[in-house]
């Protein structure tokens, strides 16, 4: 255990410095060799690396305003551009650079709350947002943060994906937007996102397509022929669309974009006052000081993978997801959730084990499963309900799915009534 340290009375060596930072670590979860299916991903070394110094060399740089530091003005509109073609954005899109998917999904809701509260035909005061449950908890977030009413409405039983005429039930007069996500996290499925789409437009509201894990894979996807329901901006009734560059983009943490199918849409994001001594004060999204590392490392990566990187990366993420997703079909201890339409899956234990009737045991727990992946170095997600691990495949997985299905195999052979925890996605601390 560590104490309390404090300050240290002389500055540390910087070889004293670094050599600490290594120690902090060795129990880290080690992701660049492949065993993380969460939280991290790794195009190659080298992409990861140009990453690494891309942010190095623009850390200091505040991209809180663009006008000191040109640079990163132009490197956010050159991504935005970028996005655009992944996304099919009509030439009237307009977006901003954020930290994350999580700003990404606060702002497109604080956008839309503030676009209908001052509708000059008939302000929404009390506005609500028809969402799956399926959808990501940021929308939750931003709900408990901008005051806006959830109205969850289950997936489908069978698919788990979104029920767009259940959800066209679930709004009324004070609905300002629906939600769909391609696809969405926890089974990886994509939603009907045309049909939810009509339904907002019918209704003259928005619509949101969380498109963070998607957006950079499903325009590749397509590519290589894969059979896609339509997802993005070419459907009409789409108004805004978030997107990843920090998960699939490969690039450094702190990198997500939203995008608004007009700058009119897109006014309603930003934050501007005067009503302090420090004169006018504007900002895009919810930082304030916003460090052009992020910013720089996007732009270099995107750069350096390029289309057909990006395009070679996708098949590897896919060929890796569609081999383990058919050795979990193949194992009947396992159930797989839903066939996975892009590079995510679920899975977890069929009702009964083989060979035994439920009279003489009970069926194996999920998370001692993963508990015993994780004895064996694999950090895997634990998801509920219902009980399941949860896979993000990435291009790296490609090296390192052989041995992740032999140590699979192993723990499913050794773990028999024992119990794990479900742990969470997050933490608060
Ligand atoms: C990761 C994710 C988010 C949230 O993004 P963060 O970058 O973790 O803030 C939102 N939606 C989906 C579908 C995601 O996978």
């Amino acid at each position: 255990m560590r104490g309390s340290p404090e300050l240290p009375q002389v500055g540390w060596s910087v070889e004293h410095t670094l050599a600490q930072l290594d120690l902090l670590r060795i129990a880290d979860v080690r992701w660049k060799d492949g065993r993380a299916f969460s939280l991290a991903y790794l195009a190659s070394p080298e992409a990861h690396d140009l990453a690494t110094e891309a942010y190095r060399r623009f850390s200091g740089e505040n991209a809180l305003n663009v006008e000191a530091f040109p640079s990163l003005r132009t490197m956010q509109s050159d991504i935005l551009s970028m996005v655009s073609g992944w996304l099919s954005a009509p030439p009237t899109a307009r977006g901003f650079f954020t930290s994350g998917g999580t700003e990404s999904i606060l702002m497109a809701m604080k956008a839309a709350r503030d676009q209908f509260r001052h509708d000059e035909t008939r302000p929404i005061r009390q506005p609500n947002v028809v969402l799956p449950t399926s959808a990501h908890a940021a929308f939750h977030k931003a709900a408990a943060y901008f005051d806006i009413e959830l109205r969850l409405v289950p997936v489908c039983s069978e698919t788990w994906r979104a029920d767009a005429s259940a959800m066209a039930n679930a709004a009324n007069d004070d609905t300002i937007m629906f939600v769909a996500s391609a696809p969405q996290y926890p089974q990886g499925v994509v939603d009907p996102v045309s049909d939810i789409a009509a339904v907002a437009q019918e209704r003259g509201v928005n619509c949101h397509v969380d498109a963070c894990m998607g957006g950079v894979t499903l325009p590749y996807l397509e590519r290589l022929g894969v059979v896609v329901p339509r997802w993005n901006f070419a459907i009409d009734g789409v108004t805004s669309m978030s997107v990843d560059l920090h998960k699939f983009g490969y690039a450094a943490k702190g990198a997500s974009v939203i995008m608004y199918r007009t700058a009119r849409l897109r006014s309603h994001q930003g934050f501007v006052t005067d009503q302090w001594l420090g004169g006018v004060y504007g900002s895009s999204g919810v930082l304030g000081t916003k460090s052009g590392g992020a910013i720089a490392a996007a732009w270099a990566v995107m750069h350096h993978i390029g289309d057909d990187g990006y395009l070679r990366f996708t098949k590897a993420a896919r060929d890796t997801t569609l081999a383990i997703a058919a050795a979990i079909n193949d194992d009947p201890r396992l159930v797989l959730r839903a066939q996975p339409d892009t590079t995510l899956l679920s899975f977890g234990v069929a009702p009964h084990p083989v060979g035994d009737s439920a009279a003489t045991s009970s069926p194996l727990d999920i998370f001692a499963i993963a508990d015993g992946l994780a004895a064996r170095g694999w950090y895997v997600d634990r998801q509920a309900p219902p009980p399941s691990v949860h896979l993000t495949v990435n291009a790296v997985h490609a090296n390192t799915y052989g041995m992740f299905l032999a140590d699979l195999n192993a723990v499913l052979d050794s773990v028999s009534n024992r119990r794990g925890s479900a742990g969470s996605y997050g933490t608060l601390e």
